[in-house]
């Protein structure tokens, strides 16, 4: 078991900000920054899944999502950040100091121990479940408009979903796409009726209605989808060179539930213009308490903010 006076959990632009911000506050701060998973051989959250990064400040000829996380990472090795490819698997903040396992959660104690936590293990877009989407993420494949739309000027796209978010992607894609196709399961959008107007009145948007996407079609790039009607059961393909997944977010809050205030849909809730929680000494940055921006740069900028926050609650306790 060992101790640190910051321990944070997750390894995104949110955790890795505060790592840098908290190393150079002689912190040493612990990250504990999660395993490779199904979608990604490392660490490193979202920016894992993406190809270029054109609209993180600093970069005039654009990134590559991995290449942003791995130079975060050695920018706070560099001021002795201490990084762990673990996953914890169960959190206990009812005392201070909290404590943190790795592997088994029944362990009678703790693999880490620390005075203060910072929270920032994002969230995840649901997918469709198709093998494809994990092939081609980052390659005519996206959930996120605002980052990749850019890519897409002239050309026919889809959009999958039938919500706010999916209609928000698709009329922010209009300003670039050619055509944009809202590929939705139902005849009826859950979307609120200001949107779907919006989205009715948008000539570069057309419908497909009661529509199940059955593949994303593509080596290498998005080629097409294959599409069933899932009234008349008929199949066909819709040729497009870009594909955007909208159908829900979902925050890596699993651990924390019972023990830090989250909203309905599960996101932390963190104090207005702060990165506090309801327990004092654990703070919460990035997209785990944010469903708003979810943007890089967001995360970063929250993360620098838990990071103050943290030291000036650390240095709080020691007056
Ligand atoms: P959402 O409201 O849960 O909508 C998800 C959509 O995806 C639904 O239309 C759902 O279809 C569809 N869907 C879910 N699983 C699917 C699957 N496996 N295959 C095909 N389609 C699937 O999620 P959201 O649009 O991300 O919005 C989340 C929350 O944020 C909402 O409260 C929303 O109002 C809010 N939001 C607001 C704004 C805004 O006001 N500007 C923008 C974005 C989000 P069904 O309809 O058939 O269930």
């Amino acid at each position: 078991m060992t101790h640190h006076e910051v321990v944070i959990i997750g390894s995104g632009p949110a955790g890795l900000t505060a790592a840098i911000y908290a190393a150079r506050a002689d912190l040493a701060p612990l990250v504990i920054e999660g395993e490779p998973s199904s979608t990604s051989d490392q660490p490193g959250g979202q920016l894992m899944l993406t190809t270029d990064v054109e609209n993180y400040p600093g970069f005039p000829d654009g990134i590559l999502g991995p290449q942003l996380m791995a130079d975060m990472r050695s920018q706070a090795a560099r001021f002795g950040a201490e990084l762990v490819t673990l996953k914890v698997s169960r959190v206990d903040f009812s005392v201070n100091p909290f404590a943190m396992w790795i592997g088994d959660p029944d362990a009678p104690l703790p693999t880490y121990t620390a005075d203060s936590v910072i929270v920032s293990t994002g969230a995840r877009s649901v997918m469709l479940g198709l093998e494809a989407e994990q092939r081609l993420i980052g390659h005519g494949l996206s959930t996120c408009a605002t980052c990749d739309g850019f890519f897409f000027r002239d050309q026919e796209i889809a959009v999958v979903g039938g919500g706010d978010s999916a209609l928000e992607e698709a009329g922010f894609l209009t300003k670039f796409a050619s055509k944009v196709t809202l590929v939705h399961r139902r005849d009826a959008l859950r979307a609120s009726k200001i949107m779907q107007q919006r989205a009715f009145d948008n000539p570069r948007i057309e419908f497909a209605w009661n529509t199940a996407v059955v593949d994303v079609v593509g080596d290498t790039k998005v080629e097409a989808l294959a599409l069933r009607d899932t009234v008349s059961g008929e199949e066909r393909s819709l040729p497009v060179s870009g594909v955007f997944i909208a159908i829900g977010h979902r925050p890596n809050t699993d651990l924390f539930v019972g023990q830090l205030d989250m909203d309905d849909a599960g996101y932390l809730i963190t104090g207005s213009d702060r990165s506090t929680t309801n327990i004092e000494g654990v703070f919460a940055c990035g997209d785990v308490q944010d469903h708003t921006y979810r943007q890089a740069i967001t995360a970063a900028g929250s993360g620098c903010m838990a990071a103050i926050d943290a030291e000036r609650w650390l240095e709080s306790r020691t007056d």
